[in-house]
């Protein structure tokens, strides 16, 4: 499957040396993409200035009606996309199914939501004044985004700022980009004019210092690690360009001893197996009171056990591959690194490489202290590290003893109880009783160095709008 890149509504790149793109579950080189650089992204981010001419003036009622089509037609395109996404980026087929569906709501929501940017009037101190407030589109906007939701990471970044009237450049990552042009070949069937969506492919860093220091380029919006992240935001500085950040995690995942066990084990396997713990939501460290420890973690290990890890196309298989080599090397020194500070193994410890492909095996260890790798590093696998605490003071102490803040977890069924310790979490998203609280209509960021701005909701309009100030004489 060789797809090239998309701008000003053509199929640019043929003529480039290619990027392979493997299937990360066998190994097997699947497709490619053409490797491009400066001058492509240049001519992408002319042709979103020139479209966004146009796209910004036109109503949000004909912009929501190009979002309905491209909405339906992910719909359709549902099978066809999931099976792309577990190919490229290796999640089960379910999950990847699941990707879509969400990703898909982002379009659907923002759709609407494109109608509800509402101004101001302001009561004036003269009676010969009148004061509004405006909101504008902030004008071209570069989204960079990360490989472990190809789909709903594009479609959370763009389906907003396209319903703000802004204009976009894409960078995919280079692991997955074949989602992300499959996903512009859906925006050119639904109608889109020339120029509001485009893609390109290539070198990060070469890219992505374009559209850094391209003053054309007016709102960056990135997902990814924190360490591009800060690249990104020195590099804004020189043109003071607006940013959105969703960077690392490092999700706590507190149950006090009045939590509904079944619930609890539930929710921590949604949220810490899912997509093998390639999420930046997912809980990395579990904090339980002793009165639940052994119970907890009996019928945790019990459903563990039925997780089978393989190939993500095979209909039985809930853990898929890591991203690559070195997710696989980190994901191990984790391991490898509690035990020997003295953790207990429950149940894994260990993985596997096949022909280039790198898997491991959902794991838990219990007994583990604040000291370890594990509980302080964002670990992007399917291990699981439990840590016995004392008072829910002492587990807001550890929760908080971070530099991230995007998503936390807490489990008690106590209404004053849970409420104290989720209003002292010092976390963006926090999942009370729910370990999948991600959804379309609910702002979705962090606070700390998880990163700038939301997703989601009516809050993630706002960072793709200007405000403008108008102040009337009469
Ligand atoms: P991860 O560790 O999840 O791969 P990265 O931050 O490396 O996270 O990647 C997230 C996105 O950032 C990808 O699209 C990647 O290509 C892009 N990226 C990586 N390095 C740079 C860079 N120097 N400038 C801009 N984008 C970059």
């Amino acid at each position: 499957m060789d797809k090239n890149m998309y701008c000003n509504g053509e199929w640019i790149g043929a003529d480039l040396d290619r990027i392979k793109v493997t299937n990360p579950a066998t190994g097997e080189v699947i497709g490619s993409v053409p490797n491009g650089g400066k001058s492509e992204t240049k001519q992408a981010i002319a042709a979103a200035n020139e479209a966004f001419k146009g796209w910004s003036k036109k109503t949000a009622n004909e912009r929501a009606s190009y979002l309905k089509k491209l909405y339906e037609l992910v719909v359709n395109h549902s099978d066809e996309l999931a099976e792309l996404i577990t190919k490229e980026m290796g999640k089960p087929k379910q999950e990847a199914a699941g990707e879509v569906g969400y990703g898909a709501s982002f379009i659907e929501w923002y759709a609407e939501e494109g109608k509800r940017v509402y101004g101001e009037t302001i009561p004036a101190s003269h009676d010969n004044k009148r004061l509004h407030v405006w909101k504008q589109p902030v004008g071209v906007v570069a989204a960079i985004t990360p490989w472990n939701f190809p789909a709903a990471m594009i479609t959370r970044k763009v389906a907003p700022a396209l319903a703000a009237g802004c204009t976009v450049v894409l960078k995919p990552a280079e692991d997955t980009p074949l989602t992300a042009l499959r996903i512009a070949e859906l925006v050119e069937e639904a109608g889109f004019p020339k120029g509001v969506f485009n893609i390109v492919t290539g070198a990060p860093d070469v890219i992505g210092t374009e559209l850094m220091e391209n003053p054309i380029v007016k709102k960056v919006t990135f997902t990814g690690s924190t360490e591009v992240g800060k690249l990104l935001m020195r590099q804004a500085a020189d043109n003071v360009k607006k940013l959105s950040l969703e960077l690392g995690g490092h999700a706590p995942f507190i149950i006090l001893d009045d939590a509904d066990v079944d619930k609890a084990v539930q929710g921590v396997v949604a949220s810490k197996f899912r997509n093998a713990g390639q999420t930046c939501v997912c809980a990395n460290r579990i904090y339980i009171q002793p009165k639940i420890y052994d119970a907890f973690i009996e019928k945790f290990n019990q459903e563990v056990d039925k997780l089978i890890v393989g190939d993500g196309s095979n209909d039985n298989v809930h853990i898929g591959p890591l991203i690559n080599q070195s997710a696989y090397e980190k994901v191990d020194r984790h391991v490898q690194d509690a035990l020997k500070q003295g953790a207990k193994l429950v149940t894994g410890g260990s993985g596997f490489e096949q022909e280039g492909a790198y898997f491991y095996k959902p794991t838990i260890l219990k007994d583990v202290r604040d000291s370890m790798l594990i509980m302080n590093e964002e670990t992007f696998g399917p291990v699981a590290p439990i840590q016995l605490i004392q008072s829910d003071e002492e587990a807001v102490q550890l929760a908080n003893q971070t530099p991230y803040g995007l998503a936390a977890y807490v489990y008690s069924e106590g209404l004053s109880r849970g409420m104290k310790v989720v209003e002292a979490l010092d976390y963006g998203i926090v999942g009370w009783n729910d370990g999948l609280p991600s959804v379309a209509q609910a702002p979705f960021g962090g606070m700390k160095e998880s990163g700038l701005e939301r997703e989601g909701g009516h809050h993630g309009i706002e960072p793709f709008l200007e405000t403008k100030y108008v102040s009337i004489g009469l």
